[in-house]
């Protein structure tokens, strides 16, 4: 049941503003439609960015909306992938992807029903839809090989049924540093993806500054100076092959100061609870067993 007191998008449509007397206006909410036209720009511009590698690996690019997958997989996350992510919702491919399972390749699921939320109007849902489609196109890239080939499909999908979790919990709620999941080559992979997504002329229709910020690191400008010409220089490389090379000194140093910076956050503010646990037990006189943050851990995952 839902406590969110919009009504559904089936109700949406039906209120659509695409259907204003004027002929001069535009949809005011998110329509089926705008989810189905975002869906198809999001799988062009995705399989557009990813060509080379796809035709190398002879491999195809999934891109699905959260209704289609099945409903146990991030359903509190704004989008995800996975190596094996396309065995798993093979047949949902076959049943809305416009030409059906076409072998394996990286899939990708985008939730647009918790976009949605967030951004109720069909521009900002449409940027944001875009720019989660780059950011998880990112993962597929920092990843050599796109697709995990090495499990039979039973044993591949049950792999992702252990790595993927059902709900998402914040790095800082389970005490690690904001970048968790989120390394150097990722960062890379994704100022390639907006260079090139900027050169196809869908610079408006994206971004890639709330993936720095959100992971704690300093401003995508500052990253973008790092990478220095290396995107101009390898706009016609493979991503994969890009990723194979090592990365600018400047945006190694950029990277490894946030990243220190973060898990020293991180170590201080375990010694802080530690040291508020120790005072608290030794003011009340009773022993509290060191499972105690580790049991307040447990009961946040759950
Ligand atoms: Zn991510």
């Amino acid at each position: 049941m839902s406590h969110d007191p919009r009504p559904s998008d089936d109700q949406q449509t039906a209120e659509a503003g695409g259907d204003d007397d004027s002929p001069l206006a535009l949809p005011r909410v998110v329509t089926t439609r705008v989810v189905g036209q975002t869906l198809a720009m999001a799988q062009d511009l995705a399989e557009f960015l990813i060509a080379p590698e796809l035709d190398e690996a002879d491999a195809t690019l999934y891109v699905l909306c959260e209704r289609m997958a099945p409903s146990e997989f991030g359903a509190t996350v704004a989008g995800y992938t996975h190596p094996t992510l396309d065995l798993a919702v093979r047949d949902q491919i076959d049943k809305w992807h416009p030409q059906g399972w076409r072998g394996r390749g990286p899939a990708i699921v985008i939730n647009e029903r918790m976009i949605h939320k967030f951004c109720p109007n069909p521009f900002d849902f449409r940027h944001r839809f875009l720019s989660t489609a780059i950011h998880e196109l990112a993962h597929v890239c920092e990843r050599s090989p796109m697709v995990e080939t090495r499990y039979p499909p039973a044993v591949a999908v049950e792999h992702l049924e252990e790595q993927l979790d059902k709900r998402y919990i914040s790095p800082a709620d389970q005490g690690l540093p904001a970048f968790h999941l989120h390394e150097l080559q990722f960062f890379r992979a994704l100022l390639h993806l907006k260079y090139r997504a900027n050169r196809a002329n869908y610079a408006l229709l994206c971004s890639i500054g709330g993936a720095f910020s959100s992971h704690g690191l300093s401003d995508a400008e500052l990253y973008w100076n790092a990478l220095g010409d290396e995107a101009e220089l390898l706009f016609c490389a493979g991503l994969g092959n890009v990723m194979q090379t090592d990365p600018p000194a400047a945006l190694v140093e950029l990277f490894k100061s946030d990243s220190e910076r973060l898990i020293s956050k991180v170590v201080q503010t375990r010694r802080e609870r530690q040291s508020a646990n120790s005072d608290s037990n030794a003011g009340s006189g009773k022993f509290v067993g060191p499972g105690r943050e580790r049991g307040q851990a447990a009961a946040a995952s759950r």
